[in-house]
């Protein structure tokens, strides 16, 4: 017997229809290139991105049609992820600051037939625009008085994104799609080889967002500020377009200045209550208010993921009032898998062994699941120090790559390419990837644990550890370290300072300080080029 109730497909469309009916006047704040603040509101962004639904047809867009974006955090592109999706085309977000190569290859890959720009991008279109057979049009998000010149090939035309919606009429309803239908491709930042394409559906992208509002993942409220920092073209803000209208909350967008200085400004002037974003951004960010003097006046919550977050920057965000939540997740898990907040087993806990629980990637949200197995597909003991092979599934995990034949199917475990520990409370502690973790003597050594220890010293502002060859261990750690400004660690202090604190075995032999570290496009330490750098080291 099947049960009497309603049927609606999970739309995308209707988090827009409901910010705008029941938290209309809830603004959305975005920093212009120029340092100016535009505001707008959830009546407004609906009305608006029902305007851009009728300009997609007019520009030939069918269901299912693939349109790239090329732009940072703002209003106009929280259009385009509601215009689209809601129309039944897929966005396809690319993050800008992947090389030509990956952007043309992302493109042409998702034949993309349109690809809404900010002005700041156009060159790189431009450049790549020769190479994209499916391409008809591009249109520059701006209005009409600051359209750059473009030189693209005959066949594709230039639009001006203001231009086209003055002349548009708002479409009278979103369709109604099967909520199967897919809304959004993305692709992997690339730090592990080519991009692959990540197709999310409606279904997974609503009910992942309706996950993220639980009261012990991110628990927005209709009074929370969320300063959106991770970018729009990484994993769909970590689904925060679609998680901040569902529960009534502010989106404050920072545009493309990610500075510390930028970013504080909007924080404070804006009264942020929450803020979103890779490790990098916060390390930044509390340099910078050391260095200044200045405070954060509002801001109660950091969510963080994309990268381990050291142990060392939880504390001292702590220590400013600000409780940071640490997340773990992949664009293939749409992301959010783990986030961490207290059970009544880390009520009891105590000085390290609190601070090693709250350092940890968190707990397993409802909706999706997690295991670590060994290499031969047994599940390891949750006993703190098995580590396995983190594998995951659920409600928004990918079943497959677009347009790839390697295929997980529904319901089976996916390989993360990471590898965990799970305690026996159920949290998860993130070791390394697969790639990353150091090989010495037979023995693995957790290059994220060496980090955690040596960004824990007093002159140290960064750090990544890496293996580099060794004719007797096979290989051995190498610690590359970034010093606080002023500072200039020596590296025998750094290595003494990890005594105690892990096996000496698992010491790096060598520890080198550097004034900078290479980043890849998500912000995240690039470990492989580090590799191809210091391969030689010993
Ligand atoms: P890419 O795989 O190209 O870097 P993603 O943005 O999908 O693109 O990255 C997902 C990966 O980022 C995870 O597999 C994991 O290795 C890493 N990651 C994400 N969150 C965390 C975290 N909290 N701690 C450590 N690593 C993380």
């Amino acid at each position: 017997m099947l049960g009497l109730m309603q049927r609606h497909e999970l739309l995308i469309s209707a988090i827009l229809e409901h910010a705008a009916r029941h938290h209309g006047d809830t603004e959305i704040v975005t920093r212009r290139a120029d340092g100016s603040s535009v505001r707008t509101n959830y009546i407004a962004l609906a009305v608006r991105a029902r305007k851009l639904a009728s300009v997609l047809r007019r520009l030939g867009v069918n269901i299912g049609d693939r349109v790239g974006t090329l732009a940072m955090n703002s209003d106009r592109h929280l259009e385009l992820y509601y215009a689209i999706s809601g129309s039944g085309a897929v966005c396809n977000t690319i993050n800008p600051r992947l090389s030509h190569d990956d952007i043309a290859y992302i493109a042409d890959h998702a034949q993309d037939g349109l690809i809404f720009c900010d002005p700041a991008f156009v060159p790189i279109v431009a450049a790549i625009a020769p190479r994209l057979e499916a391409l008809r049009a591009v249109v520059v998000l701006s209005d009409a008085a600051a359209m750059p010149k473009a030189d693209l090939p005959p066949g594709v035309a230039l639009h001006c994104y203001e231009t086209l919606m003055d002349a548009a009429a708002a479409i009278d309803a979103w369709p109604r799609l099967d909520e199967n239908t897919a809304s959004a491709l993305c692709y992997t930042s690339g730090t592990t080889g080519r991009p692959k394409g990540v197709l999310y559906s409606h279904r997974s992208s609503v009910l992942s967002a309706m996950a993220s509002n639980f009261a012990d993942v991110l628990a927005l409220r209709a009074t929370d500020r969320v300063a959106v920092v991770v970018p729009m073209f990484h994993v769909n803000a970590w689904g925060l377009p679609y998680i901040a209208p569902m529960a009534g909350a502010a989106l404050l967008m920072p545009g493309p200045k990610l500075d510390p200085a930028s970013l504080l400004s909007l924080l404070n002037e804006e009264r942020a209550t929450i803020a979103v974003g890779v490790p990098t951004i916060w390390l930044n960010l509390i340099n910078h208010l050391r260095d200044s003097g200045q405070k954060m006046e509002t801001l109660k919550r950091i969510i963080v993921g994309g990268a381990a977050m050291p142990r060392a920057l939880i504390e001292a965000y702590n220590q400013l009032g600000v409780w940071v939540n640490h997340a773990w997740g992949m664009t293939e898990s749409s992301p959010v898998v783990t986030l961490n907040a207290p059970k009544v087993s880390c009520l009891k806990l105590e000085g390290e062994a609190q601070l090693n629980r709250r350092a940890s990637q968190g707990r397993v949200v409802f909706g999706v699941d997690l295991c670590v197995q060994d290499d031969t597909g047994c599940e390891v003991p949750w006993d703190g120090h098995s580590p396995g092979n983190m594998m995951f599934r659920g409600h928004w995990i990918a079943s497959g790559y677009y347009r790839t034949p390697q295929d997980i199917g529904d319901g089976n475990w996916f390989p993360t390419g990471d590898v965990g520990v799970f305690d026996a409370d159920g949290f998860i502690t993130l070791t390394d990837r697969t790639k990353d973790l150091i090989k010495s003597g037979g023995e693995w050594i957790s290059s994220i644990a060496i980090e955690n220890i040596a960004v824990a010293h007093p002159e140290v502002a960064e750090a990544a550890a890496i293996a580099v060859p060794h004719e007797k261990w096979g290989e051995r750690p190498l610690l590359i370290v970034v010093p606080l400004q002023g500072c200039m660690p020596a590296p025998e202090n750094l290595r003494e300072f990890c005594r105690g604190k892990m096996p000496d075995w698992s010491i790096p032999d060598r520890v080198i300080v550097v004034d900078s570290i290479p980043h890849g496009a998500t912000g995240k330490i690039l470990k492989s080029e580090l590799r191809r750098i210091y391969a030689s080291a010993r």
